[in-house]
């Protein structure tokens, strides 16, 4: 729906022709990636061998386990992705591993029909998976009264700010379209959740470093006190190794945490779930209507999008063609929930 709402050609290419670009942009790749290591975080606790209340280092262990598991398929495994990706969930074990939640379900998949008062029938399934539902339990050492909330959980790995006065918020607080539907979708399951926790992981903007070019290369004049020539501190003579790179990044993760993670508790009002439930009805209507004509608009505002140009790019402006062996032919329509 989503991206139908941002470009029906797009969708067009994706959804109905299911041709996918064959490299995942670097972004897309990081984040799928770190998905696996917080999937295994929260499902830790579900799994035989552990022990109530499930620790934060099993935890961690769980997560990279999953995570060194996909760095060794065939295609993955960049060293420095994977030191980033440690890193980061070793910040966030830090940062959340003590908060007092059990996870109930972990990628909880759901469908729900979208119908119209008048069609008797679903046109399509509103379809999805929800990250995480947690319950959150009482203290260990506090004399509190029983405390029985449900939540649902969602991750995200941005580039952006997501410092608490950040833009990025304004827009989740509000209109963010999945906290509605998994929060409608939870409910119709049976969890009866009472909010959504939002849980945003900003990717660092810490790159490897890499040799100075010969060329480029200055030293130091000989002097009577340090006669051997040495080049300039802020240039080098080697690419950074991934331990270098670590010991950077756990210093800069370390020292600003608030930096990295973030979480704020959603609520949505009854006036926003309804405006939510029309934007799901008429998004319908309009595929159903793109479908039924053979009509999938080009938005050419919508090409360049955080910072690179969107994958279908080269078909659009006349490059490549749709059929080039640049993109593939996905066996399902939804990876996530393995459907055709
Ligand atoms: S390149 Fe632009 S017009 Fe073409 S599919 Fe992507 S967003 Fe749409």
């Amino acid at each position: 729906m989503t991206m139908f709402r941002r470009c029906p050609r797009e969708y067009q290419f994706a959804y109905v022709m299911r041709r996918r670009s064959a490299t995942k942009s670097e972004a897309l790749r990081f984040g799928s990636f770190f998905h696996i290591g917080l999937n295994a975080w929260w499902h830790a606790p579900l799994r035989d061998g552990c022990e109530a209340p499930c620790t934060p280092e099993y935890r961690l262990e769980w997560a990279f386990d999953a995570m060194h598991e996909k760095s060794a398929e065939p295609g993955e495994g960049d060293p420095f992705e994977l030191v980033k990706a440690e890193e980061l969930m070793i910040g966030y074990t830090a940062r959340w591993g003590d908060e007092p939640y059990e996870t109930i379900a972990v990628e909880r998949q759901f469908r729900l029909p979208i119908t119209r008062d008048t069609d008797g029938g679903a046109w399509y399934d509103h379809g999805g998976s929800i990250d995480a539902i947690a319950r959150k339990v009482n203290p260990p050492a506090g004399d509190y009264p029983a405390i029985n909330e449900i939540h649902n959980v969602e991750h995200k790995t941005t580039s952006q700010d997501i410092s608490p006065g950040a833009p990025y918020w304004r827009h989740v607080r509000s209109l963010d379209s999945q906290v509605s539907t998994y929060m409608k979708a939870a409910r119709e399951l049976g969890y009866n959740p009472c909010d959504t926790i939002y849980d945003v992981i900003r990717k660092p903007s810490i790159l490897p470093l890499k040799a100075t070019p010969i060329e480029s290369r200055k030293y130091t004049k000989p002097t009577a006190k340090d006669p051997k020539p040495r080049l300039y501190a802020n240039m080098r003579e080697e690419d950074e190794t991934p331990e270098e790179y670590r010991v950077r990044l756990q210093n800069d993760i370390a020292s600003n945490p608030d930096r990295y993670f973030q979480r704020q508790t959603i609520v949505r009002l009854e006036a926003e779930d309804e405006a939510h439930e029309q934007d799901v009805l008429q998004t319908a209507e309009m595929i159903r209507f793109a479908e039924q004509r053979h009509a999938f608009p080009r938005t050419v505002s919508a090409c360049e999008r955080y910072g690179r140009l969107c994958d279908y790019h080269p078909v659009c402006s006349g490059e490549a063609n749709i059929e080039d062996s640049r993109y593939v032919t996905k066996e399902n329509t939804h990876d996530e929930l393995g459907d055709v």
